[in-house]
């Protein structure tokens, strides 16, 4: 059997692709060639990495977004300059270090906004978000105008108003609804706030329902190059693949079973790669025994029993030459194969926001091409 090879510096890591951020964004920009953007960049950049994520987009996006203040105050240290809108609820003993920072909160009631006004600056900005359907945070459209007029009153200045889609992927007739909902609520709230920005569509919304009119949009999932409606997936190009290196192999015999519940019996001789790379690096324990894949030699190998903690088999019996250190890709392209992670979440059970935000620290993250400070050379 041949030695592992000298240029295997990993188990198991992930490369991202800092040009196709620029072409997903790019993607973006044509669909709405009169917004700005609002990069959402919150668990670590859907896992991709927000540092480096940051820097990337730092030149094409008007703002950052991220879940959470801690996240705010990471992303700040590598990109000053971008402002940094959170998108979850913040607890009030955030509020003094969100106004410290100069990030812009997102507000959801009278409460909220009085409790931000007592310990930021005058003129510290916020987003008022409105509830058009979603659910979860926001001023209930019916009362939109009484509290943000009450909120226009304090010394705090309205920035942005939002909403934001719970089905734009998956259902027109109400997306449309909920749109047209909120374009009839903004001319009372802009008369409060003449200056106000105004952002609803996500990723979703920005592939479906962009229009030259929009001025700002949200986007996550599509930056990374997966679309949320497959159709359009061509458009998009995934950012990140995941790889990893073979680290041994084994023959079995017919009749031998592999892993922990001994749930998958070799139905005859089999070659067996082991991979370094299982649950605890984020690939899902819940692809056990399902007809999934790694690709190998560019020949798809199939999965073997169970996922466990730190390692996965799978059958090597047909992808020709296989040796120890060899590339293994668990996630995106290899020759004319490709696993894409709508796929890969989809056989888990899951989603694709969730299959990327998974994959743990334990993963070396690394990035292909050049930052590139301006965006002349792009968009042209
Ligand atoms: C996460 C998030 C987004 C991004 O959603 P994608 O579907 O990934 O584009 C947009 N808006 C809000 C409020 C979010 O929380």
């Amino acid at each position: 059997m041949p030695s592992s090879k000298v240029t295997c510096r990993w188990r198991t890591w992930v490369e991202i692709d800092r040009e196709a951020l620029r072409h997903n964004i790019h993607v973006a920009k044509k669909r709405a060639p009169h917004a700005g953007f609002i990069a959402v960049l919150k668990a670590n950049a859907y896992g991709h990495g927000m540092e480096e994520v940051a820097k990337t987009l730092a030149p094409h996006v008007s703002f950052f977004a991220v879940a959470s203040c801690e996240e705010g105050v990471r992303l700040q240290r590598v990109v000053a300059k971008v402002p940094i809108m959170l998108l979850s609820a913040a607890l009030p003993c955030e509020y003094p270090i969100i106004a410290k920072k100069k990030m812009i909160p997102t507000i959801s009631s009278l409460e909220e906004a009085q409790a931000f006004a007592a310990v930021a600056p005058a003129g510290a900005p916020i987003n008022v978000k409105i509830d058009t359907g979603m659910g979860r945070l926001g001023i209930p459209s019916a009362m939109a105008a009484q509290v943000v007029n009450e909120i226009g009153r304090l010394k705090i200045t309205i920035q942005s108003f939002s909403t934001h889609l719970p089905s734009a992927d998956a259902n027109i007739k109400s997306t449309r609804a909920q749109l047209a909902s909120f374009e009839k609520l903004l001319p009372v709230l802009q008369k409060i706030a003449p200056e106000a920005a105004v952002h609803a569509l996500n990723s979703a919304g920005a592939l479906r329902f962009a229009k030259q009119s929009d001025k700002l949009i949200r986007i996550g999932l599509m930056l990374y190059g997966i679309s949320p409606i497959p159709s359009l997936q061509k458009l998009l190009q995934p950012v990140l693949t995941w790889k990893a290196h073979v680290a041994l192999i084994r023959k079995i015999s017919k009749g031998s079973t592999i892993g922990y519940g001994k749930i998958f019996t070799a139905p005859r001789d089999l070659t067996v790669a082991v991979l370094p790379v299982g649950y605890a690096d984020g690939y899902p324990w819940q692809l056990s025994n399902k007809r999934v894949y790694v690709l190998i030699n560019g020949h798809r190998c199939p999965l073997l029993g169970r996922v466990t903690m730190d390692q996965i088999g799978v059958d090597i019996s047909r992808a020709g030459k296989v040796s120890v250190g060899d590339e293994v890709v668990l996630l995106g392209k290899q020759g004319t194969q490709e696993i894409s992670a709508s796929w890969l979440a989809e056989k888990a059970g899951t989603i694709a926001w969730h299959l990327f935000t998974g994959i743990t620290e334990r993963v070396q993250r690394c990035y292909l091409g050049p930052v590139r400070k301006t965006r002349i050379s792009y968009f042209s």
